[in-house]
């Protein structure tokens, strides 16, 4: 089953996400707090986050940006209150994959998150290659190389990720 983390501080909105999104046959958790999301989102695997702007703890830009920086690659749809280009690209600098501005319709909503949901998946490279010697793990974020770990940047995860992702003639077979 899919699960999503909606990340709302607003009672009605965040209710109303998880009704509805329970519905579509989505897993929901809400949380409802920027430093409790941060914990949250890095000790279970999500399929997609959604992430408000304005949060008590700390604010959405700053989770997106702590997320990524600890390596965890879940797609990210921003819940922005204000129509300004600068929010916008502020999230998607911070990490984000895609925003909705509030207020949102829920026909809108929905068909954002299938639309990440479809990339990420479309996009996903194997959950680990072999480099030479060493192992790269997507889902850890980690490389390995006989007994020593070293986490992947942000950078260095896309790079290796779009180096190894199906349709390149070097990615090894998995079936
Ligand atoms: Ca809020």
């Amino acid at each position: 089953m899919t699960r999503l983390l909606v990340v709302e501080d607003e009672p009605g909105i965040a209710l109303a996400l998880e009704d509805d999104l329970t519905l579509e046959g989505y897993r929901v958790e809400v949380i409802q707090d920027g430093l409790a999301a941060v914990k949250r989102a890095r000790e279970e695997p999500f399929d997609a986050i959604l992430l408000d702007v304005m949060l008590p703890g700390k604010d959405g830009f700053e989770v997106c940006r702590e997320l990524r920086r600890s390596g965890v690659r879940t797609p990210i749809l921003m819940l922005t209150a204000r129509a300004q280009e600068a929010e916008k690209v502020l999230g998607l600098e911070a990490g984000a994959d895609d925003y909705v501005t509030k207020p949102f319709g829920v026909r809108e909503l929905r068909a954002r998150i299938a639309a990440l949901l479809r990339r990420s998946q479309a996009g996903s490279a194997p959950p680990s290659v072999r480099i030479g010697d060493a192992e790269v793990d997507f889902a850890r974020g980690e490389i390995r190389r006989g007994k020593e770990t070293a986490p992947l940047t942000p950078l260095e995860f896309r790079l290796l990720q779009a180096s190894s992702a199906p349709g390149d003639a070097s990615s090894p077979a998995s079936n």
